[in-house]
Parts: structure tokens; C-alpha cells; sequence
């Protein structure tokens, strides 16, 4: 059988991306495949051995019968894909229908002007006049001006919708420009939100642009995307994600999302006529610093341009009802060795906001930073800290520390830590013999975040040592250790 190991995962793969497995059933195939990287059992399973939930196993491309299939004798061209949830139905064929009613679409008139803009729209048959007035007529909220933002802004705006309304809380910086093709150099340090307008208005001046410099909230986030037609998610953390989901499940509004990691993408349509949410797909995301997000994994450039692009292609389709698009599906694309499959999402009875006896009605009542592990546990011992400054004083000292990194291999090669040794979390627990437990040992990542893991993982596996957490991990520490280069090396 050909497993095929989503972009996320690999690294507990070492790298693999898709791997031949000579075994009779996706049980054992799975087995072989652990026997080969054991450090990758500990990321699919949980303690009571069942696949995790935010990683879902797709057998040729279905999910809906994994129970059956798992102990089936499967010919050896079987596929098995594992995909877990990324920092993010209806039946088949179902005609689709537009988001927008005849009435508001009658509502709408071009000038002159706008009949040359649209042109190339008024030529093509599933959208004409008609349609091009139900573009005009839609109000769209985009959560999230960053990457996946940028290329759905400048294409709902080109395209003519009438309302864009733009959530994001951010400025600007140096870093966003690798990815985000809405800012330039000349925007750095300004809200994204107000470069947006600009870009927005620049491009056609009758759209109505809505910007909110503001980060979304269980006690917000009703009363910023009640009444607008489709919420497009371009938001970068699971915080987000789960949150818009289960306010556009409860409201009733369908919802576009979209995730990148690396190389790899996903998109899908959530919440419409009947069709799933995303906590249906994914019930929980993975536990906080496993995955790294994307500003700490890292894009390729043009990824969030390919996975955003397809998203304002489906907002349209929604829009103006035409075409087959992703409601119960989500579409993933590895840009790496350009592969793209469809995989289907069932409505899961059992799932919290949209099943059949849905436990969260209201999202102010539902903890999401506990959900998504930003939480620190009440019942773990504390975990205890130092800061760069303290940090910086034992070096200096010569005292008699161990630093660990837990960083990726490309995050060492942009800034290495001095006097550090390497153990990648995944490693952690095999290899805590390594660790003196008569010193104090002080993990460092890049924000502070993945080092709590690590020190958690290690005292799950046993270890009795003093460890400590760098506070705000390496970025906080950066001017320190470049002014200190010399005396540390
Ligand atoms: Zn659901």
C-alpha cells in the first residue's frame, strides 16, 4: 500500500513524503510504518492508543469508512493519506444556489464605466450581467489580512464585490513581505488594515470597504460578521479557525477557509446548506507548539497566493451559484512535489456545534484558549522561567547550566543559540539520559511556546531534573545574544 504523509507530519517521518508499504491491511501497514519511526507513534496516537482527533486517515480518498476498512484485506494500489488539521456535506451535486437573492441583485446598476471593468465577467455565460450584479450586491468578511489575505482582497476587489469588510489586528512588518503581496515597502509599520483600503480603493473606488483593526473574540465576533454573506477565514492560528467556524455554524453563515504550512495547503467550505463545519473534520486541533505555526514553519512564497486564489474562485462560485465547489470537501495541494487530492468531510452526529445534540450554543460560553492548549494547565506543576536578562547572567557566570534548543533545523541556521545542544521534541523522552538531572536545564525555542511542550513532555516521560523555560523564547532574547556574540562563542 502507498501511505502518504501530509507536509505537517514529516518531520516525524524523517522527511518522507509518500512511502510503499508492503502489508495487507491499513492496520498493518500503519503498524510497519510506526515499527520504522517509532518517534512519530507518540504524534498519531493518544494515550489510550486511538488516533488523535486532529489527524484524520483517508483511505483512496474516503474517511466515512475507516472502521470497516482498517482490517480489510485492500488491493495493493490502496492509498492511505494521513492528514491532520492545519495552525486550520452537502450531497453531491446538489445544485447550487446563489448566496444572493434576485432582489438584491435588481437592487444593482452599472454605469458605464463598470460595464468596460467587468467586461471580461459580462462574456462569460455563467456570470453575465446577471451575476455580475450579484457580485456587486455580495458583503463579504475576510478574517485575516496576511498571507492567505492578500491575494483574497485584491480578487474579491477586482472581481467587483460590492461590500469587503477586512478583520486584522496587525501592522505591517518587514517579515510579511515575503508573502503578502497586498503591502510594499512603504507600508511597514502601518495597520494592515489601512493598507488594505488603500489597495481596496485604488483598485475600484465604489467598493464599499469596511476595515476593523481589531483581533476576533468569542464576545466580537457575532456582531462583526452578522449579516454579511460569507465569512472567508485567512487567519493563521487555531484560536481563529475554530472560533470562526462555530460563530458562522451558530449564525448560519457559510464559511471559505483556507491553511498553508510549508508546502502544503488546504481549502474547504464549511457550514452551508446542511453541509459540515470544520470541527466535524478536525474535533480538536493538535496540542499547542506540535505543529509549528506558520510565521514559525515558515511558506514558500507563492503557496498562500495558490491556496488564496482558490478561495476567492469559491467565495465567486458561492456567490453567483454556479459550478461544483468544496462544500463537504476539503482540497489539499503540496506545492513541493504538486500533488492535489479532493477528500470528502462527513457531518459528524456527534460534533459539538453542528450534530445532533450540539453542546456549544453560544461561543462566548466556550473557552477557546483552553481548547487550544494556550491555557497554561492548572493542575501541571508551574513551569518556571527565565528571562533573556537571567538567562544572559548564568552564561556569563560560566554557571553550570544546559541549554537546549528544540528548534527546527532552518531556525538554527538563521540564528544559532550559543553554548546550546539540539534535541528535537520528538526525541525529547528517548533521549532524557543525555539531560544532567543534578543542573538546572533551560529550553529555548523560537517564542517561548514549544519549550513549555518540551519541558511538559519531559516530565510526562519521567524526567526528575530542575527545567526551566526561556521566556519569550529566542526572539526576546535576539539583541542580547548579538551583543554578547563575542564573549559566549
Ligand atoms: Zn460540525
Amino acid at each position: 500500500m502507498k501511505i502518504y504523509i501530509s507536509a505537517t507530519l514529516r518531520k516525524f517521518f524523517a522527511s518522507t513524503a509518500q512511502i510503499e508499504i508492503p502489508a495487507s491491511t491499513p492496520r498493518k501497514a500503519l503498524a510497519i510504518l510506526l515499527d520504522m519511526y517509532p518517534d512519530a507513534k507518540k504524534i498519531l496516537y493518544d494515550e489510550k492508543n486511538s488516533i488523535r482527533s486532529f489527524i484524520r486517515i483517508y483511505i483512496n480518498g474516503d474517511n466515512s469508512s475507516i472502521d470497516v476498512l482498517w482490517d480489510s484485506v485492500l488491493p495493493e494500489e490502496t492509498e492511505i493519506l494521513l492528514l491532520p488539521a492545519i495552525a486550520g456535506g452537502a450531497p453531491e451535486n446538489a445544485p447550487v444556489e446563489s448566496l444572493i437573492t434576485d432582489d438584491r441583485r435588481k437592487a444593482v446598476s452599472f454605469d458605464d464605466s463598470e460595464i468596460e471593468r467587468f467586461g471580461k465577467h459580462l462574456m462569460l455565460k455563467e456570470i453575465g450581467v446577471k451575476g455580475q450584479k450579484r457580485i456587486r450586491a455580495a458583503k463579504v468578511v475576510v478574517a485575516g489580512a496576511g498571507a492567505l489575505g492578500s491575494p483574497v482582497i485584491q480578487y474579491l476587489a477586482a472581481a467587483g464585490v460590492g461590500t469587503i469588510k477586512v478583520i486584522d489586528f496587525d501592522e505591517v512588518s518587514l517579515s510579511n513581505l515575503q508573502s503578502q503581496v497586498l503591502y510594499g515597502n512603504r507600508d511597514v509599520k502601518r495597520p494592515k488594515v489601512a493598507s488594505a483600503r488603500d489597495k481596496v480603493k485604488n483598485i475600484d473606488k465604489n467598493i464599499v470597504f469596511e476595515g476593523e483593526k481589531l483581533k476576533l473574540d468569542a464576545d466580537n465576533i457575532a456582531n462583526q460578521i452578522d449579516g454579511y454573506d460569507l465569512v472567508i477565514d485567512c487567519t493563521d492560528n487555531y484560536k481563529a479557525r475554530y472560533l470562526i467556524n462555530d460563530a458562522c455554524a451558530l449564525i448560519g453563515i457559510p464559511l471559505v477557509f483556507g491553511a498553508i504550512y510549508q508546502y502544503e495547503g488546504q481549502v474547504g467550505i464549511f457550514n452551508l446548506n446542511g453541509g459540515p463545519c470544520y470541527r466535524c473534520q478536525f474535533p480538536s486541533p493538535p496540542p499547542a507548539g506540535l505543529i509549528p505555526s506558520c510565521s514559525e514553519g515558515g511558506s514558500i512564497s507563492p503557496l498562500p497566493g495558490i491556496i488564496g486564489s482558490i478561495q476567492a474562485n469559491e467565495a465567486l462560485k458561492l456567490i453567483l451559484g454556479i459550478g461544483e465547489h468544496l462544500n463537504g470537501k476539503i482540497l489539499t495541494v503540496d506545492s513541493l512535489y504538486l500533488q492535489s487530492r479532493i477528500l470528502k468531510v462527513h457531518r459528524n452526529g456527534n460534533c459539538p456545534i453542528c450534530g445532533n445534540h450540539p453542546t456549544i450554543t453560544q461561543v462566548e460560553n466556550f473557552d477557546y484558549e483552553e481548547f487550544c492548549g494556550l491555557k497554561e494547565n492548572e493542575n501541571a506543576a508551574p513551569i518556571e522561567g527565565f528571562t533573556p536578562e537571567e538567562l544572559a547572567k548564568r552564561i556569563d557566570n560560566d554557571d553550570p547550566i544546559t541549554i537546549v534548543d528544540v528548534r527546527e533545523p532552518h531556525e538554527r541556521a538563521i540564528l544559532r543559540f550559543p553554548k546550546a545542544i539540539v534535541i528535537p521534541i520528538g526525541q525529547l523522552a528517548r533521549r532524557q539520559g543525555e539531560l544532567d538531572p543534578n543542573k538546572d536545564v533551560i529550553f529555548v525555542c523560537k517564542e517561548g511556546k514549544r519549550s513549555i511542550l518540551a519541558i511538559n513532555t519531559l516530565r510526562e516521560a519521567g524526567y526528575k531534573g530542575p527545567l526551566y523555560n526561556l521566556k519569550g523564547g529566542i526572539d526576546a532574547m535576539k539583541d542580547l545574544i548579538f551583543s554578547h556574540e563575542g564573549a559566549w562563542l
